[in-house]
């Protein structure tokens, strides 16, 4: 099929469906200039974010680990929701079941308005307690060293899924069930190495929906996908409307 030969398939597939789901990975805000893990300018003072975003990081070292998430708020904060952020808010318009899965923890898909949303690996601007386990916002760039809990005055967190970690159980009730149920998954900007979002492509095909891809180069799942659209999210996603 030609490029645009692909895009118009996508656009009937979309407009035809009854339910969609979406996945969303690092690559979309790519785009808005934020930098994937896995990307060349992914690194801060050489370390990977395999040694910090980890419980057993925190634990040794939690200003280390709150330096490098300081560095990530400085970042974060001057960037924008870019064209494709902004398609998917309309396509949660035209659908009554729609669901917006990221795991995106930079808030962007709230920021452009994205509401049947869920963030299963958490969000940059929220902390948890490590004693009392209360969930805040906390939008302060940087945020003061080391950060206490307003309750208990406990040491806070990152409100974010660590590698290692489980997803909330109803996050992942919630997503298994859209991917599970949904005519068409659009699966974007994803390396699809991090479980269990990397098996949502293969349980959306098993379920018997049609799974669109949309990232910069093949991925794992690449092979699985119904049609593969190799292009930016920023310029690739809005001609999906
Ligand atoms: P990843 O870094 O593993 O993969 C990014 C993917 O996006 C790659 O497949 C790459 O080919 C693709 N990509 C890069 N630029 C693109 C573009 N402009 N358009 C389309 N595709 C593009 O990221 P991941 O799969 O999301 O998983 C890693 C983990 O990283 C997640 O848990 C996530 O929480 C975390 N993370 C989040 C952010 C963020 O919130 N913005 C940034 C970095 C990492
Ligand atoms: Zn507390």
């Amino acid at each position: 099929m030609s490029p645009s030969a692909v895009i118009l398939e996508a656009k009937s597939r979309l407009a035809r469906a009854r339910s969609v789901t979406v996945l969303t990975g690092a690559g979309i805000s790519a785009d808005s200039g934020i930098p994937t893990f896995r990307g060349a300018d992914g690194l801060w003072r050489n370390f990977r974010a395999e040694d910090l975003a980890t419980p057993e990081a925190f634990a040794r070292d939690p200003r280390l680990v709150w330096e490098w998430y300081n560095w990530r708020r400085e970042l974060i904060a001057t960037k924008q929701p870019n064209a494709a952020h902004r398609a998917l808010v309309e396509l949660e318009g035209r659908h009554d079941r729609f669901l917006l899965i990221t795991q995106n923890v930079d808030g962007l898909h709230r920021a452009a308005g994205s509401n049947k949303l869920l963030e299963i690996h958490g969000n940059i601007w929220k902390v948890r307690c490590t004693i009392c386990k209360q969930v805040a916002e906390n939008r302060e760039v940087p945020i003061a060293l080391p950060p206490h809990c307003r309750a208990c005055h406990g040491l806070v967190r990152p409100h974010i899924v660590w590698f290692g970690e489980a997803l909330e159980e109803e996050s992942l009730d919630r997503s298994m069930g859209a991917v599970a149920s949904c005519d068409v998954m659009l699966i974007i900007g994803t390396s699809g190495v991090v479980n269990p979002a990397a098996s949502f492509a293969g349980i959306a095909k098993a379920a018997g929906a049609f799974v669109i891809e949309i990232n910069l180069d093949d991925q794992p799942q690449s092979a699985m996908v119904d049609l593969m659209i190799g292009g930016r999210a920023a310029e690739t996603v809005p001609l999906l409307l």
